[in-house]
């Protein structure tokens, strides 16, 4: 089965082909073919000019092992998903014969509101909801919307299955998920919605499957660490609660977001220094986090550089990020009542031994104990937990577009036998 994963971003677009068979491989395996574009990057030519207009797109592709980078002079996000599309077949890096060829394409999509619950099958319904809920998340769903258009143009009547960001968290129990603001604010579709699901799914049954457990016997938080960070509290398979809310502003401390502050400071820095709600959400999305307190860069390879060389205001950083995500964990701990594994995913969670360190280091009392050797050397998939430890700990690589490919392949596969079943009786 040929399954193409488009993961559309506002300002990129990944996209991964897997060839899969009958059954599912234990372990992720390479897509054959991968694409990453870029978009809104600078014309070397302006340079000459003394111009400047960043229209250009950015596209690395790796087929059957081989990489290769162009920068093309591409009009809209729409006319590169075409040419990302069209390039399957036509090209060096042609890995199908043509479009019919596509068992099935996925699509990530970051807003999926509190109806839908799992993956699922595009259906005009569907798309009705993507677009009623790109007020959510503007910049993102509308660019998945024209995604999943412009397949149904190049590809044409292909099954197309979307997997929301949203999803996993969407059965959160009613006093995780509503602010206790008036009540009005639930009509209003204003409550704790949660991001990052389809990669904290994934970690968790990628938990279960390394400790050879079933995870509906499982407590679980897992540490999604990454330009975006949140936790997950998971209980039986399930998320019960979760750090990110309405919006992916909230819980944290990341990169460039500042994760939940007081929101007098926001009604303050209004009523007194005139501040608008544009400027505002320019400040806690973009200039807050560990660039806002480091001065130094949102990139914690950065923060933590300059801490080693002396820099207090990324030491403050640092400390602050461990400190916010420990008290956090300690919060998802409450919400789950006990801790059989915790996982850390995503750049940081993956890269830095030093964050892992610091965030397992009180949690002693729970007779969770890293082993500082695994933890240095760690490449990821495996536990760094002490052989003594009453608390596992593992770093898993988050697998996004895999997952989404997963999904895929079991949602066509159940249909089929669906299918076969209807046929017999
Ligand atoms: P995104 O959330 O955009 O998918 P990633 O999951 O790739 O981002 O995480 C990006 C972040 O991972 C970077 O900003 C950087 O801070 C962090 N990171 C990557 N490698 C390391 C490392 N070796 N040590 C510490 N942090 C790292």
């Amino acid at each position: 089965m040929k399954i193409l994963v488009l993961n559309a971003g506002s300002s990129s677009q990944k996209s991964s082909l897997y060839d899969l068979g009958d059954s599912l491989p234990g372990r992720p395996p390479e897509p054959v073919w991968e694409v990453r574009m870029e978009y809104g990057v600078a014309d070397p030519r302006d340079q000459e000019t003394g111009e400047s207009s960043a229209h250009m797109t950015r596209v690395r592709t790796k087929a059957r092992g081989t990489a290769t980078e162009t920068l093309a002079d591409i009009g809209s996000r729409r006319e590169a998903t075409e040419h990302m599309l069209a390039s399957l077949w036509r090209g060096d890096a042609a890995v199908v014969s043509g479009p019919q060829e596509v068992d099935v394409v996925g699509h990530r999509v970051v807003h999926g509101g509190s109806d839908y619950s799992d993956t699922t099958r595009v259906t005009p319904e569907v798309k009705a909801a993507i677009k009623r809920l790109a007020v959510f998340a503007p910049l993102h769903n509308q660019a998945e919307l024209e995604g999943i258009e412009v397949v149904e143009q190049t590809l044409g009547a292909v099954p197309q299955v979307v997997a929301f960001d949203t999803a996993f968290h969407a059965r959160l129990p009613m006093s995780a998920a509503v602010y206790p603001g008036p009540y009005s604010w639930l009509d209003l579709g204003i409550r704790r919605y949660g991001f990052h699901g389809i990669n904290h799914q994934y970690c968790a049954e990628s938990a279960a499957q390394l400790l050879g457990k079933d995870l509906d016997s499982l407590r679980l938080v897992t540490c999604h660490l990454g330009n975006g960070c949140s936790l997950a509290a998971i209980r039986n398979g399930r998320s019960v609660d979760t750090t990110m809310g309405f919006t992916p502003l909230d819980g944290l401390m990341m990169g460039t977001r500042s994760g939940s502050v007081d929101p007098g400071i926001l009604t303050y820095l209004m009523r007194t220094m005139r501040r608008s709600g544009a400027r505002l959400d320019e400040v806690l999305n973009h200039e807050s986090g560990l660039l806002g307190i480091s001065g130094v860069s949102s990139d914690m390879r950065q923060v933590l550089a300059a801490m080693q060389a002396g820099n207090a205001r990324a030491k403050l950083a640092f400390e602050m990020f461990v400190h916010r995500l420990r008290r956090n964990i300690g919060a998802m701990l409450a919400s789950l009542g006990g801790l059989d594994a915790m996982v850390f995913t995503a750049g940081i969670g993956e890269n830095s031994p030093e964050v892992r360190a610091a965030a397992g280091e009180e949690f002693g009392f729970l007779g969770l104990k890293i082993d500082a050797a695994k933890n240095t050397q760690s490449r990821g998939d495996e536990d760094i937990a002490a052989p003594d430890s009453a608390v596992r700990v593992f770093v898993i690589r988050a697998q996004e577009d895999w997952a989404i490919a997963r999904e895929c392949w079991r949602l066509l596969r159940a249909a089929a036998s669906d299918y076969t079943e209807r046929h017999k009786s």
